[in-house]
């Protein structure tokens, strides 16, 4: 299967072949032909899964056959939960319209609005957005709808989880009611169909990965150690296995700035990502870190969503996440487009619930490894979990003392 075979035109191609991908991947061999027929379409797919480009490539394309943009128009919004994502999109929609006549732009919040709204003014074919500051926009006459052909909603799943449905029901009432409608989704909830149900017309439904598993390029084990251990391991592994790239999860902010002034205290570079950063602080921790200028990323989950780094070879869960799906999307970071990954999970004594959700969930019993050359030097034995003795149970204070005092 090629491009060219998808009903691609040479500009587009073009693009491509800069871009240097040969073969559509399956979600792309569906999705383009459908897109480019002017279909709906509701998809379950992850990111790493080529999604951008599968609906990026046709909506391009068919909006460079269109009308030309007014003045504080949009002809096709993408709206995203992070904006992490919508620079990540921006980019690639950027990237492959180079060749076309289209301009595209991204907006989002915790940066300064006049910039945005100075853009808007020329109108813009392909806006990638934020809920929040698309409405802020919107209420400030900045962007107008009108015009709208086609509206992406890009991991719908992670904007209900992220309390963004108000915002979309508010955006969705101000679109013209006939439009092209694409809904990207990593899971497939009740509640993403409910949206789907109310939001398309008769979709083309592409399911491509099986949901709620791990790509298989990624090889997946646990270590079991205890929680104060967890960092001299975490700094052991990089150390020792000579690590360049790891991205590691933590649940908190706190816990992120903490355990990057630790990994810090024992040589290691490393930068926390979150939300507390601001926009500058974040993009710039990313491009160092693609750059190889740091040896350790460390981000919560929202924030790394979206986090688009080629070869990245280790993801590392510092703490495991309490949302077993959030497993498979931190997992999906490594081992993409054909590369090999390693996903690993330090795992204490209090997680082990957490470990068995995420167990069933992708329903395989992750291998259990002990690092060898890893020598805790903490008081506290590294011990396999089910080997941990039970708590001696207190004595019962009994009246007569049976200790004898020789
Ligand atoms: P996405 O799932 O859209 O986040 O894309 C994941 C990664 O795959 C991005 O780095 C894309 O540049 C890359 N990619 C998308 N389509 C292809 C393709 N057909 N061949 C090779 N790489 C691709």
């Amino acid at each position: 299967m090629t491009f060219s075979s998808l009903g691609l035109s040479e500009p587009i191609l073009r693009a491509i072949e800069e871009s240097k991908y040969s073969t559509p991947s399956p979600i792309q061999i569906k999705a383009i032909p459908a897109v480019l027929a002017g279909q709906d379409l509701m998809v379950s797919a992850e990111t790493g899964s080529g999604k951008t480009a599968g609906f990026s490539l046709p909506l391009l394309q068919r909006l460079s056959g269109g009308s030309r943009v007014k003045s504080n128009h949009i002809r096709a919004l993408v709206l995203v939960p992070t904006r992490e994502l919508a620079l990540q999109i921006g980019k690639s929609v950027a990237s492959y319209g180079k060749h076309l006549s289209l301009k595209s732009g991204v907006v989002y919040g915790g940066v300064k609005i006049n910039p945005q709204m100075m853009k808007l003014r020329g109108g813009i074919d392909v806006l990638v957005a934020t809920p929040g500051r698309l409405l802020d926009l919107s209420s400030k006459n900045a962007v107008k709808f009108s015009q709208v052909e086609i509206l992406v909603l890009d991991e719908a799943d992670r904007m209900l989880d992220m309390g963004f449905i108000d915002d979309i029901g508010k955006i969705l009432v101000l679109l013209p009611k006939k439009r092209q409608n694409l809904l990207f989704s990593a899971t497939l909830s009740a509640y993403i169909r409910k949206l789907a149900d109310e939001l398309l017309n008769k979709p083309l439904q592409i399911e491509v990965s099986p949901p709620n598993a791990p790509a298989e390029s990624v090889k997946q084990w646990v270590y079991e150690v205890d929680k104060d251990m967890k960092r001299a391991l975490l700094s052991h592994l990089v150390r020792s296995k000579n690590w360049e790239q790891g991205l590691v999860f933590n649940r908190t902010k706190k816990g992120a700035d903490r355990l990057v002034k630790q990994l810090q205290r024992d040589d290691i570079s490393a930068a926390a990502i979150h939300g507390d950063k601001s926009q500058g602080q974040r993009t710039r921790a990313l491009d160092d870190f693609k750059a190889n200028k740091f040896r350790v990323l460390v981000a919560t989950d929202l924030a790394a969503r979206g986090i688009d780094i080629s070869e990245l070879p280790h993801v590392i869960n510092f703490e495991l996440p309490k949302v077993p799906e959030d497993y498979i999307h931190r997992i999906g970071r490594t081992g993409r487009a054909g590369f090999e990954g390693e996903g690993i999970s330090l795992v204490c004594a209090d997680e082990v619930k957490l470990l068995a959700a995420i167990e069933n969930l992708i329903r395989q019993t992750l291998a259990r490894e002990v690092e060898r050359g890893f020598i805790p030097t903490h008081k506290v034995p590294l011990t396999r979990l089910q080997d941990r003795p039970k708590k001696p149970k207190k004595p019962k204070k009994s009246k007569k003392s049976t200790v004898q005092n020789n």
